[in-house]
């Protein structure tokens, strides 16, 4: 479904990624784990067009996107849940809702998918007028999820989901995610600093460090690999 070909990106002229290559095939879940600063971020920003790699190129169901306009990027099927959520504070969670789906004119899919969405998270239907800044960090990253999902994608991009929540809500979200992933036959590429919440719900997995991808394997092989258990697990 997708594939990043020994792409560079930089900012200015700082290299944050050195030859990544990497594929995700249609129905996984892929996971990208590494430290801080590894290039997490920067690999999702190029996928989804903010930051375009400068050399290299990226593919999606056999085209390249790898100079594609961000707003092209997401009708062609592609959102991205950003890190620290980014929901819109002052309008109220059916607005940011609304923004989710602001490419789309199939009025009652965009229903359809409220729906969908309030029935994966009760407690947004439940909270539908309140100003998203008014929820709880497990609230608003649901929020932000429920958003991306609004563009009705076919490869869902998270970026460290699991940030700053507690561990309850992190497993409730991260069985919603799974549920997205079996039964709505999306795909999703997930980075996470939770290398183990993380390759337990994935398929498969890269390590990255610096830039670069330094392994990549079935999700359940890096959770016993000795080398990731040390680095990523704290085993
Ligand atoms: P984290 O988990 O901390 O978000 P990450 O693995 O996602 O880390 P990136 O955010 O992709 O890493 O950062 C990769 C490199 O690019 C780092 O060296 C970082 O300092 C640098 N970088 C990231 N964003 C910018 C920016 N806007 N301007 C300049 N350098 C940046």
């Amino acid at each position: 479904m997708l594939s990043l070909v020994d792409i560079n990106s930089y900012y200015g002229n700082i290299r944050a990624l050195k030859g990544v290559s990497l594929e995700v095939k249609e129905g996984e879940i892929i996971t990208l784990i590494g430290a801080n600063g590894a290039g997490k971020t920067t690999t999702l920003m190029s996928i989804s067009g903010i930051v375009p790699p400068r050399t290299g190129d990226v593919r999606f169901m056999g085209e390249s996107i790898a100079r594609v306009n961000p707003d092209k990027i997401v009708s062609m099927g592609i959102s991205q849940v950003p890190e620290g959520r980014r929901i819109f504070p002052y309008l109220t969670v059916l607005e940011n809702l609304d923004m989710g789906a602001f490419l789309r004119n199939d009025k009652d899919g965009v229903n359809a998918d409220l729906d969908y969405v309030f029935g994966l998270f009760p407690i947004l239907a439940e909270r539908r007028n309140q100003a998203g800044g008014t929820l709880s960090g497990g609230e608003q990253q649901m929020l932000a999820i429920s958003r991306a999902l609004m563009a009705r994608p076919r490869l869902l991009l998270l970026d460290e989901p699991s940030l700053g929540l507690a561990p309850l809500i992190v497993k409730q979200i991260f069985e919603i995610i799974k549920k997205i992933n079996s039964e709505n036959n999306t795909t999703i590429f997930l980075v996470e600093q939770n290398a183990n919440l993380a390759l337990k719900v994935a398929h498969r997995g890269y390590v990255m460090e610096n830039g670069r991808i330094t392994l990549s394997d079935a999700a359940d092989r890096l959770l016993t690999n000795e080398d990731v258990k040390k680095a990523y697990l704290g085993i």
